[in-house]
Order: C-alpha cells, then sequence, then structure tokens
C-alpha cells in the first residue's frame, strides 16, 4: 500500500480530533514529499540533524514534531522552528528550551514526557515530579506546556500497555485545566491509546513501512 493511503487509512479509522503525527525517522524526503502532497503537514523525527535537515528541504508549513530524547547542547538548532517537543524529560532541558525559543523571539509548546514503562532505560519524569516540573515551568515565559507523552512498555501484552496508558490518563486528568494533549499511541498500540483518552498519535512504520 501506499503511504498516501496508509495516512488516510489511518485517518478514517480515528475520530476527527485526534492529531496524527507522521513519524518519518529515518525515512527519506522523498517519502515525506509524497504524504505532505496528499495534505499530511504534522511529521515527527527523533534526531537534531535529520531533523533540521528535512526542515530546510521541504515545505515551511510543515509542523515539526522533535519526539526523541533530546540533548541540551542540541536545542539551540531546533528552536528556530520546532512546532512541539514532546520529549522533554529535565527541567534543565525545559530551561535550555525557554532561553532558545527567547533568542528566538517565540514560545515553544512542550510536552512533559512522563516515565510510564517498566524499562529503566525509557526517559522521562515520574509522575510524582509532574507537579513540580509544571510549577517551574509556569516561571519560564518562553515555553508552554501543553500536554503529556508516554511511552508504554515493549511489550506484546495489551493489559500492560492500557494499564501504563490509563495510568498516564489520570495524571493527565489531574492537570487537565492547564494541559490539553495526550500524546500516546504509536504504530502497535495506538487503538489502545485511543481507547485510553490518548488525542495525540505518532505513528511511523503502518505509514512508511519497517525502518532498518
Ligand atoms: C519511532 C517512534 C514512534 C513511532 O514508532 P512506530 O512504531 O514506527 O509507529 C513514536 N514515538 C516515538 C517517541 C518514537 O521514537
Amino acid at each position: 500500500m501506499s503511504i498516501s493511503k496508509n495516512i488516510r487509512k489511518i485517518k478514517n479509522s480515528i475520530p476527527e480530533d485526534i492529531t496524527l503525527v507522521a513519524v518519518s525517522k529515518t525515512k527519506p524526503i522523498s517519502d515525506i514529499r509524497i504524504a505532505y502532497d496528499s495534505g499530511h503537514k504534522i511529521f515527527g523525527e527523533n534526531r537534531v540533524q535529520e531533523l533540521v535537515e528535512k526542515y530546510e528541504q521541504l515545505p515551511q508549513d510543515i509542523e515539526w514534531h522533535m519526539i526523541g530524547h533530546l540533548q541540551r547542547n542540541k536545542v539551540k538548532y531546533i528552536a528556530p522552528f520546532v512546532s512541539l517537543i514532546h520529549s522533554v524529560d529535565s527541567i534543565k532541558l525545559l530551561e535550555e528550551v525557554n532561553k532558545r525559543a527567547r533568542l528566538n523571539n517565540r514560545t515553544i509548546d512542550c510536552l512533559i514526557q512522563v516515565h510510564i514503562a517498566s524499562e529503566s532505560s525509557k526517559f522521562g519524569f515520574l509522575s510524582s515530579e509532574i507537579k513540580h516540573a509544571l510549577l517551574e515551568s509556569s516561571k519560564l515565559e518562553n515555553v508552554n506546556i501543553i500536554g503529556l507523552m508516554g511511552m508504554a512498555s515493549f511489550t506484546n501484552n495489551n493489559n500492560q500497555i492500557e494499564k501504563e496508558f490509563l495510568f498516564l490518563k489520570s495524571v493527565f486528568k489531574k492537570n487537565q485545566n492547564n494541559l490539553s494533549v495526550l500524546s500516546i499511541g504509536m504504530s502497535g498500540d495506538y487503538k489502545i491509546a485511543i481507547n485510553c483518552g490518548s488525542n495525540m498519535i505518532r505513528v511511523g512504520s503502518i505509514i512508511f513501512g519497517n525502518r532498518n
């Protein structure tokens, strides 16, 4: 199936108010072009250098989302144009985003990444740290925390995935007066995520094909 058909199929199967981030990491410009020409404008990348290269070569009305672990010393490269950073996992990173946003005369929307998986290798704040992170971020003028992001454990156990997503949904609900975006769900688990309250899914391989 073609990239544009894959996107249409996913969009037709989810409620209209759910944002689809097409995760184009490792995929060539030509693939993103096909998706763009079919009308899709929101793409996610997880590496800064790749994100910048693609930004420079593709139309300016694309909304670029940074979804991967972000090192502080690389924030400056994406600060001029990034639409949403999903992966804020420390106060220090948030402060750097704020500084670089200010230098670019803009405010950058961010999500707080929450560690919900059983693996310790995944990044993110503990749920007990969210309140503090939100408080700290409210002191920063050039970042806007609009929601939470999480990644489930790498497992085939849908019950466990659902449990982790529902946990994040409960954290989200507690802070719902300040937050509007809940970014959960990837190719393998976006249907579970939507049932658990996701309103932003990050989908790569079932659009562009498996990555090598
Ligand atoms: C790669 C990636 C995705 C998309 O994964 P697929 O399984 O290909 O849909 C989503 N979120 C993050 C953070 C990723 O790194």
